[in-house]
């Protein structure tokens, strides 16, 4: 339980109940991320005190009048975000940019607990053959499948993927999956060895040499054809900018919550399309077949290099 910035306590409190549409989920294996960190340092304050974390997998333990989509016992991954449903934007079919969305372990309590209480929307049944810590990969994936998908790489386009974090290392399996010759950018080499591993034709680190002549020598033309930006920071944004060639487009994913000035003389000068691109609303099916069928090696050799997960000792 987060009583502040900083101020995390374990605590005892009863059981959530299940009201109508309500699910009830044993938590079996909760993973954390940035967003996690960055409410933990009081960067991104919440209503306290929050139960916080919000990507996980558990089982059903109780369910709410008028839910059928699971059943007690039911293995399921959370879609840890969900929608008003009734606004224009979600009438619309953009759920994921609704004014009244709610996020799990953010707006309200989250995973890092034995028991959490979800919408029943929000719980997908997990495919049997599939390890929880596979499973856990979901929420993120889903966010780069939709990132991926609205990149709209064409065949044969050169594409880069900016960090080597979590979101960088799944953009760079769909994308390699997907068939493209993929370029990882990151500010450290810390990943390089596990990004090559995962598929990576090339790897780049601002120390080893300007942005653009990266872009250029690795598409063999002005600059790669499509970057995906995954790390959310101004010099990402600066450097996704950098490695683009004149009519290409960028894919920015991560949430940059400092000041981040953008060189527009460059972007029209050079007629780059910017897209945003903001977490998931349909994506979540495609990421759990994506695990399931190997596209993404989510426990591929060095798991606890990518995603770093708590396993709950009350789980089944
Ligand atoms: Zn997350
Ligand atoms: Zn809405």
């Amino acid at each position: 339980m987060l009583h502040g910035p900083r101020d995390l306590r374990f605590e005892t409190t009863p059981s959530p109940q299940p009201r109508p549409g309500d699910v009830l989920v044993r938590v079996a294996m909760a993973g954390l991320c940035g967003t996690d960190y960055g409410i933990w340092t009081g960067d991104r304050p919440v209503g306290y005190p929050r139960v916080l974390g919000h990507e996980f997998v558990g089982h059903v333990e109780a369910i709410g009048p008028g839910v059928h989509r699971v059943g007690v016992g039911d293995r399921v991954v959370i879609e840890p975000n969900y929608s008003c449903g009734a606004c224009p934007l979600c009438r619309e079919g953009h759920r994921n940019l609704c004014l009244a969305r709610t996020a799990i372990g953010i707006d309200v309590d989250g995973c890092f607990a034995e028991i959490v209480r979800v919408p029943e929307r929000c719980c997908w049944p997990a495919p049997a053959a599939v390890a929880d810590e596979e499973l856990l990969m979901t929420e993120p994936l889903a966010v780069v499948v939709r990132a991926v998908a609205r990149a709209a790489a064409r065949d044969g386009e050169s594409v880069a993927v900016v960090g080597g974090g979590t979101l960088g290392l799944l953009a760079l399996q769909v994308l390699v999956g997907a068939g493209a010759r993929v370029l990882v950018v990151s500010r450290t080499a810390r990943r390089f060895a596990l990004a090559r591993e995962l598929g990576a034709a090339a790897t780049h680190t601002p120390a080893d040499g300007p942005l653009d002549a990266a872009g250029r020598a690795f598409s063999g033309r002005e600059g790669v054809g499509v970057v995906v930006e995954t790390a959310g920071t101004q010099d990402a944004v600066a450097h996704a900018l950098q490695l683009v060639r004149p009519g290409g487009r960028v894919v920015l994913t991560g949430l940059p919550h400092e000041p981040t000035p953008v060189a527009f003389f460059s972007v029209v000068r050079r007629e780059v399309t910017i897209v945003g691109s903001m977490i998931y609303q349909d994506e979540f099916p495609e990421a759990m077949r994506l695990i399931a069928a190997g596209i993404v090696f989510a426990a591929h050799a060095q798991p606890d290099a990518i995603k770093v997960a708590v396993r709950t000792t009350s789980s089944r």
